[in-house]
């Protein structure tokens, strides 16, 4: 079974963020795996081995540093990773889609098409949740978004997805692009053999030429005017007295000060 696992790199989600220049400060800060998208690794390694055949694909488009998070990946268990950076990309989700689209594209023209393409459900940082729904749509395949656990039997895929704390089951058959929410599986730490194991597992990295397109074809269809932290929380109030007196206060803030009752 031939997998391609969709990896974006983020902020570690401890970490502070810190604006300047109108933009989030990259200064001493941690990067890791996109979190969605480690459940989709962790699947694709379980698919794999499931399937006792193919290969898992670790796929990318960002800068130099996101090689790190396909090497934590490949030391997951991948088998083969895959990074696109190139500074004309705008980090734009059209233009972030329609990039890993023409490397899927590509893959099937050489015969060695993705039976099963996974993704995260959103980003930790921009939190877009449409790059792998988009590429869905540029490939023309089905997705099922936000799996909690998934399943292939046969050439078809049977995946379950939360649906407002229901749980809706969709079947599809492949090739299909499906993303991960949390819970689909319990992704592992990469181990000291795995980490040695990845350095030697082949890694491309590649351009827009190399996927023969060009500026005007990925021209971003958004602009980001201007990034803001949420305003600062006011202080909270502590109310003295006994339960009487506080329920009182309480009542005359609320519709005093509040405004709500
Ligand atoms: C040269 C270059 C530099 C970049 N620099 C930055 C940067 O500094 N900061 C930053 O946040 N982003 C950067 N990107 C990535 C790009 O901006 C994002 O992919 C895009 O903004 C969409 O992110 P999102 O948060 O909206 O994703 P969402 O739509 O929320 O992501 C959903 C899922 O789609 C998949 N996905 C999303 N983006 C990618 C990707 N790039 N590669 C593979 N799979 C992906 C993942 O599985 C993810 O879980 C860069 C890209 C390139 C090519």
């Amino acid at each position: 079974m031939n997998i391609v696992v969709l990896v974006k790199q983020t902020f570690d989600t401890e970490e502070k963020i810190v604006l300047e220049g109108g933009a989030v400060s990259e200064d001493g800060v941690k990067f890791v795996i996109n979190p969605y998208d480690e459940y989709a690794v962790e699947q694709g390694i379980l698919m794999r081995d499931a399937a006792g055949a193919g290969k898992v694909t670790v796929l990318s488009a960002g800068p130099a540093r996101a090689a790190e998070a396909l090497r934590t990946a490949l030391a997951m268990g991948a088998d083969e990773a895959v990074l696109i950076d190139d500074s004309r990309i705008p980090a734009d989700e059209y233009s972030v889609s329609r990039v890993l689209a023409a490397y899927l594209t590509g893959l099937a023209e050489r015969g060695e098409a993705a039976d099963v393409v996974l993704g995260g459900n959103f980003s930790v940082d921009n939190g877009a949740g449409q790059v792998a729904v988009r590429l869905a749509g540029l490939l023309g395949l089905p997705h099922v978004a936000s799996v909690t656990k998934l399943e292939v039997s046969g050439g078809v895929a049977t995946a379950h997805r939360d649906a407002e704390g229901d749980t809706e089951i969709v079947e599809v058959s492949l090739p299909a692009l499906f993303t991960a929410q949390q819970g689909l599986n319990e992704p592992r730490y990469p181990s000291l053999p795995g980490i040695m194991k990845a350095k030697k597992k082949p890694f491309a990295t590649i351009g827009l030429d190399d996927l023969g397109l060009t500026v005007e074809q990925i021209a971003a269809k958004t602009e980001r005017i201007s990034v803001s932290l949420p305003p600062a929380r006011a202080a909270g109030k502590k109310l003295a007295g006994d339960a009487a007196a506080q329920a009182a206060e309480l009542a005359r803030l609320l519709r005093e000060e509040a405004k709500v009752l």
